[in-house]
């Protein structure tokens, strides 16, 4: 039996009970009528969450990863090249990926812990005069390291150099949660997931398209089927519609829009920063190597020399029923997570936070019981929290 506990993994992320009892209907014949009016409204709420209004939205019965793939390949001929940056996990995943399907990525490494450089993209960008980069790929808020980079510099830094390239940009774990705004970005691909902030079990790929890459889409491709945007795109699902899940994220984006947006990404930030007066009161720092780059999503915690942070993840799920994140690659071990999005409180964060704490000073680290859990209070109560949302 799992614990009764909230998770504080950067997704899946605690579901709220509305919308877990939204994703459990009957079964209902996809083919009649009563499929589409809940398919559009899932569809017209992720629009609203994305900031796009031109754009088209498709749900893929997959996961992030899935939305990674139907971004290139539906886009993308063999051979193209495609400029990314490295800097963490999943930006890594997502060029493996692209390597995988024969596509000649420009790499540009960053230290973990930094975010999309974007000096040396727009070096790239107006180097490449003869338009050779047909994408550049952004993973806009880094899970593994919790940086959030700046897509709209981005765009900006694509804009100045006059380049075409489509706009790709992983937004797993932001959409949703912190400021996203798919066309004034001009982000043409925008990958999400549903359990990190639609607050959904994991299940659907969601991405949202512009109409640029949608004409990109009828001359270019990699092999795809599955994964085929046109079939998606054709009026009639292509396969069998994960219809409880489509009716969650309806409720899920009505939830969201309800709050309403910059509510949600005022909520995120402070909880989060509350965070982050927690870890600087035990002592240590965040992963992201500026404030301007630490995300409001994620926290990754570096811990001092010589303490294995996977000992204190592990601990924390033995002892005490709750999950935290482990570092990943190359933090492995360095540092662990704190995920603070989704359905989030600042009474929860003060749970986990208070959770990290126990389970530190068991382990003999001196953080102080109660001294990150006081900083983040104060935090909270300075900051006069608007009432928990019921959920
Ligand atoms: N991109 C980011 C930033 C992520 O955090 C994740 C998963 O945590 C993924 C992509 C992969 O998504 P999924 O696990 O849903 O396939």
């Amino acid at each position: 039996m799992a614990s009764q506990n909230p998770v504080f993994i950067p997704g899946p992320t605690n579901i709220p009970e509305v919308i877990r009892h939204a994703c459990d209907i009957p079964t209902m014949d996809h083919r009649s009528a009563d499929f589409p009016p809940i398919f559009d409204k899932a569809k017209s709420g992720v629009k609203a969450v994305l900031g796009s209004a031109t754009g088209e939205v498709v749900l893929f019965p997959a996961t992030g990863t899935g939305g990674w793939e139907a971004a290139i390949t539906n886009t993308l001929s063999p051979g193209d090249k495609v400029l990314a940056a490295r800097h963490g996990m999943f930006s890594q995943k997502w060029i493996d990926m692209c390597q995988r399907h024969g596509l000649d990525v420009h790499i540009i490494e960053a230290p973990w812990g930094e975010g999309v450089p974007v000096a040396a993209f727009a070096e790239a960008l107006a180097a490449d005069t003869t338009h050779g980069i047909k994408a550049v790929l952004v993973t806009h808020n880094e899970t593994a390291t919790g940086v959030t980079s700046d897509v709209a510099a981005v765009r900006a830094a694509m804009d100045a150099a006059g380049h075409p390239a489509l706009l790709m940009v992983d937004g797993v774990s932001s959409i949703g949660s912190i400021p996203f705004k798919m066309e004034d970005w001009g982000v043409d691909l925008a990958v999400a997931g549903s359990q990190k902030g639609f607050m959904l079990p994991a299940g659907l790929a969601i991405v949202g398209i512009s109409q640029k890459a949608l004409a990109a889409m009828e001359t270019n491709g990699l092999p795809r089927c599955f994964f085929d945007l046109r079939d998606m795109l054709s009026g009639v699902y292509p396969y069998t519609p994960p219809v409880g899940m489509i009716h969650g994220l309806s409720v899920a984006t009505d939830m969201l829009l309800s709050e309403g947006m910059e509510a949600v990404y005022a909520r995120h930030h402070r909880i989060a920063e509350g965070v982050r007066k927690a870890v600087a009161a035990w002592g240590f720092s965040p992963c992201a190597v500026t404030p301007a780059l630490y995300s409001d999503t994620v926290t990754a915690i570096v811990t001092p020399e010589g303490i294995d942070a996977g000992r204190i993840v592990t601990h924390a799920a033995d002892t005490y029923g709750v999950a935290f994140g482990a570092g990943l690659g190359a933090v492995a071990g360095k540092v662990f997570r704190i995920g603070h999005l989704g359905q989030m409180t600042d009474v929860m964060a003060l749970a986990g936070i208070a959770t990290a704490e126990m389970a530190m000073a068991d382990l003999g680290l001196d953080v102080g019981l109660g001294r990150g859990v006081a900083a983040a209070q104060d935090y909270y109560r300075s900051t006069h929290a608007a009432p928990a949302r019921a959920a």
